[in-house]
């Protein structure tokens, strides 16, 4: 019976015997402890988040903001841009008139009774951000949504998005 091989090269493998040092794994556990010690007085690469934060890049995109204006009035017109924008559909909302007496509150006689972003669609792209021709909607670069169990807390309405009155 002809045996055929692929090549004739064969190299032949054995266990080194262990020496002494090795046999009784001592040098390699103080090895261990070594470097789990020099570890102890290195730069953490973990933080202690949400406690700690993070310095975000300038460019990055996290939750948004529904801006007011100079004298605290919500700049949003309830236009659509925004939504029609969105490649995630995840804005919607509701326009109303202005009534007189809300001029403070509002500044174009359309506002946005209800704006939701639903940020479990949302992708953080800024289309909606460009789309704005009031400069109300912004990807703020500093604040990200945070986790939760539930899935109504990820559906953003106006009371987590528009802008806090600053208090003079
Ligand atoms: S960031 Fe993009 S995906 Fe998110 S709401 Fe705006 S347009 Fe839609
Ligand atoms: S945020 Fe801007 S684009 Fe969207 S509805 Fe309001 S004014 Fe229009």
């Amino acid at each position: 019976m002809i045996e055929y091989k692929l090549t004739n090269k064969r190299k032949i493998m054995f266990r080194k015997p262990m020496t002494f040092m090795e046999r009784i794994y001592l040098p390699a556990v103080l090895k261990g402890m070594a470097i789990t010690l020099s570890h102890l007085f290195k730069k953490k690469a973990t933080i202690q988040y949400p406690e700690q934060k993070r310095p975000m890049s300038e460019v990055f995109r996290g939750l948004h903001i529904l801006k007011r204006d100079e004298q605290g009035a919500e700049r949003c017109t309830a236009c659509g841009l925004c939504a029609l924008a969105c490649p995630a559909e995840a804005i919607t909302m509701t326009a109303a008139e202005r009534k007189p007496e809300e001029k403070k509150l509002y500044r174009e006689e359309k506002y946005a009774s209800v704006y939701e972003i639903n940020m479990l669609r949302c992708i953080f792209c800024g289309l909606c951000e460009e789309a704005c021709p009031k400069a109300a909607i912004f990807l703020q670069n500093d604040v990200m949504a945070p986790a939760s169990f539930e899935r109504e807390d990820f559906i953003y309405g106006k009371d987590r998005l528009v802008e806090p009155l600053k208090l003079n």
